[in-house]
This record gives structure tokens, C-alpha cells and sequence, in this order.
């Protein structure tokens, strides 16, 4: 069964920009992943600790037929070829990449939450989120764009260049 899934791809250490291509261009070469679109980058404010780098910050939408343990597994791997490391909370890094949405699928197990549970509260998540799926149900029945206002607008700036 192939299912549409949405992740979250931030970095701000290490070239974040070059970080987080890289990355889109990794998921595209895996064997069971297919990267449907890319949204734009997004500079933000640090979420958590504010003593660190910008972030950069946007969103793919894949098709996969991995089940979402295994497409987690393949997103850690990426982290971890990265030169990903887990030394603080919220702290700097070359490389997040956060599962959000595997189509209507809720989980809560020790690996895996899903949604995401803090996607909605996160602007740098909403709004790249919402530029690549402005229809977007999420699993419970509410649009996206039910979350969506000016608000989000702050602290960000979608990058042109890209
Ligand atoms: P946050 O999850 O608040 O964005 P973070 O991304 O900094 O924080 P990490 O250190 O990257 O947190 O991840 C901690 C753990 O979260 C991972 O080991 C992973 O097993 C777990 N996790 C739970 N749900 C998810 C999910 N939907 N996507 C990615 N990781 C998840
Ligand atoms: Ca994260
Ligand atoms: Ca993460």
C-alpha cells in the first residue's frame, strides 16, 4: 500500500541550506520512498534555546510503501549521515528530519507519535506545510488551513533564492 506522508526537515548547523537539500536529494534515492514536492525554505527564530544559528526549515510531501517504523529507521539513518547528535534538548543541528503525517495514520509508541504532536504549534511547520497541501485534512477530520492565519508570520521569512 503506498501512502502519502508529509516530513519536517530543519538544520541549523554545518551549511543548513546545503544540509537540508541534501537530504530531500537522500530520501529521493531511497528505494522505497518517492518525493512528490519540496516546499520553500523558511528562516526562522530557534524554537526552545535561543542561543543557537537561524534555522532553516521547510516540509516534503513522499509516497512510500515503508511502514512508518521503517520510513522512521530511513529518516534516522539520514540524520545520522548527517553527523546528527542528540547533545541538548531543541539544541543546534546539522539535520531534523521529523515524520508529521503518514496519511490518516495516528500512532503512540516509545518510537513514534503520530501527528507529529507538535506540528500544529510550530509555524515553521504550518507554513510550509500548508504551501505544499492547502486542502490538507488532517487524521480526525479538521483542515489544515483551520490553523492557518497571520499570526504564523512572525519570526519567518521564506527564502526567494531557492
Ligand atoms: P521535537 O520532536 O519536539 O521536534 P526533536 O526533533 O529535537 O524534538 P529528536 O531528538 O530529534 O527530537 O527526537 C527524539 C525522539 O522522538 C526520536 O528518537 C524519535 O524516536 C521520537 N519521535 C516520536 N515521534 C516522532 C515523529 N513523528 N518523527 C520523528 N521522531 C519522532
Ligand atoms: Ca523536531
Ligand atoms: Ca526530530
Amino acid at each position: 500500500m503506498i501512502t502519502q506522508c508529509f516530513i519536517a526537515l530543519g538544520s541549523n548547523l554545518n551549511s543548513p541550506v546545503q544540509q537540508v537539500q541534501s537530504a530531500v536529494k537522500e530520501l529521493a534515492e531511497d528505494r522505497g520512498i518517492v518525493v512528490e514536492k519540496c516546499s520553500s525554505w523558511y528562516l526562522s527564530k530557534p524554537y526552545g534555546p535561543q542561543d543557537q544559528p537561524d534555522f532553516i526549515n521547510g516540509v516534503v510531501a513522499i509516497q512510500t510503501e515503508l511502514a512508518p517504523l521503517a520510513l522512521l529507521d530511513t529518516l534516522q539513518t539520514i540524520e545520522h549521515a548527517h553527523g546528527r547528535t542528540r547533545d541538548q534538548h531543541w539544541g543546534p543541528r546539522t539535520l531534523d528530519l521529523d515524520l508529521l503525517l503518514y496519511g490518516q495514520h495516528t500512532e503512540q509508541c516509545e518510537r513514534l507519535s503520530l501527528p507529529h504532536p507538535e506540528m500544529l504549534k510550530r509555524n515553521f511547520v504550518l507554513l510550509p506545510l500548508y504551501e505544499l497541501a492547502p486542502e490538507l485534512i488532517l487524521p480526525g477530520g479538521t483542515a489544515l488551513k483551520k490553523f492557518i492565519d497571520q499570526s504564523l508570520n512572525k519570526d519567518i521569512e521564506k527564502l526567494q533564492q531557492y
